[in-house]
């Protein structure tokens, strides 16, 4: 009798967007006639950029061609790409790294979700709350983490983030050795300084611990004192791996292609006390699970960072960008406590009057017609707070806003 992985049964069922949806129809049913704007959305708007869909058009011609097609590819990912990464990404910033620890993916949502696999079944993991749910679910279904209860699962180190501490996390009070950070962080939308991250990468080569961290939202940065890579941080190559994305860079939700730096200084160790590069881990891991992304995705990946490709990209962000302005200060406006839209796409408010998240849900929906994310949604933590996003077009951000502005609390 084939038998379950039981710790499928300790997940949560994840209703949030479900619930989001369902709440959206019966209010639109109830009220043809009215206007619905979604800034609750984590997808991009905005279409790929014209330099990416040229390098995208040339590579299917080279597929269509005898002379010029590529069946599989390296599962690391092309050269070009990983040089194109490396240089631009990291040299440029006087980061010391090379191309073989650089390794190239359909997803950071993969590479998050699978990179714990490496770990053995008993490490203890630490994580944001609230949190990007696909940390704590895949460790979750690795059988990391005991029963679910009063919000929490056991075995799990939860490092609060709340307005009292700036939404930084606190170095764990117990042993921690598998350690996510998501900077610039989704849903607060707040992002670590080079001070605050330094504290981490301390702790975790006094304390032989890994950090895998997420900075997905690095092209958002506006501030001069957040760091871009985690590797800005001496000490750094020892201890921490950084998972980098298309996806809100560029405009690759729909496309697919990220990255994950490993480097070769990263290890950890047998029960014997052997220590074992988590690169060569991680290789071996990819050419047996994954056959690489496709030739023509890498190619309009690495139009990205071709002149033409940085400036249309920059310009896309800058308008996500403005939209954040705007979310913040009709917020401002309507005298509600805000938080993020500053070095990230998101905005993460405090819902006036002690409000729990899903009332103020249904108030934004009911009296301005606006649809936003429960905070709860992430995290325990997260109640009490709510999360906007900057992703929707300028003008329908900007009729969000007024009808925010306009609101009465
Ligand atoms: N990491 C964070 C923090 C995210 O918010 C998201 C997407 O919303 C991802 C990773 C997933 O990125 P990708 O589209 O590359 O899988």
């Amino acid at each position: 009798m084939a038998q379950l992985n039981e710790n499928y049964l300790k997940l949560q069922g994840s209703y949030l967007f479900s619930t989001i949806a369902k709440r959206v129809a019966a209010f639109k049913e109830q009220n043809p006639g009215k206007s619905v704007i979604s800034l609750g959305i984590g997808d991009v708007s905005r279409p790929l950029v014209p330099a990416v869909v040229e390098a995208l058009k040339k590579a299917c011609d080279e597929m269509g061609n005898i002379n010029t097609f590529r069946g599989y590819g390296p599962e690391q990912g092309y050269a070009f790409l990983r040089e194109a990464i490396l240089k631009h990404d990291y040299l440029s910033r006087c980061i010391k790294l090379s191309a073989d620890e650089i390794f190239v993916s359909d997803g950071a949502k993969s590479d998050v979700a699978n990179f714990q696999e490496l770990f053995s079944p008993l490490e203890t993991v630490a994580l944001q709350n609230p949190v990007y749910p696909v940390y704590l679910d895949t460790n979750v279904m690795a059988g990391r983490t005991e029963e679910f209860s009063n919000g929490r699962y056991g075995g799990v180190v939860y490092l609060p983030c709340t307005e009292e501490n700036n939404f930084t996390p606190a170095l764990p009070d117990k042993p921690a050795d598998l350690v996510y950070l998501c900077s610039p962080n989704n849903p607060t939308g707040t992002a670590m300084t080079r001070a605050e991250l330094k504290k981490w990468v301390d702790w975790a080569v006094e304390n032989h611990s890994i950090i895998l961290y997420d900075s997905a939202y690095e092209a958002y940065i506006t501030q001069a004192d957040v760091p871009h890579s985690i590797y800005e941080i001496p000490g750094a190559e020892k201890v921490a791996v950084e998972f980098r994305s298309f996806s809100k860079t560029a405009g690759f939700t729909g496309t697919r292609c990220a990255y994950t730096v490993v480097p070769k200084g990263v290890e950890i160790f047998d029960a014997n006390g052997s220590a074992h590069p988590l690169n060569a881990l991680w290789l071996r891991r990819q050419t047996t699970k994954f056959n690489g992304v496709p030739y023509i995705v890498q190619r309009g990946a690495e139009a990205v960072f071709s002149p033409d490709g940085q400036a249309q990209i920059k310009e896309v962000i800058s308008g996500y960008q403005a939209n954040a302005r705007v979310i913040l200060n009709a917020l401002k406006g309507a005298g509600i406590q805000a938080f993020g839209g500053i070095n990230a796409p998101y905005i993460w408010l405090k819902t006036p009057n002690g409000l729990d998240s899903w009332t103020f849900f249904d108030k934004l929906l009911q009296e301005a017609q606006v649809v936003g994310t429960p905070g709860i949604g992430f995290g325990s933590c997260g109640e009490g707070y709510f999360r906007l996003t900057a992703f929707n077009t300028p003008e329908l951000t900007k009729q969000a806003a007024d009808r925010v502005s306009a609101l009465k609390f």
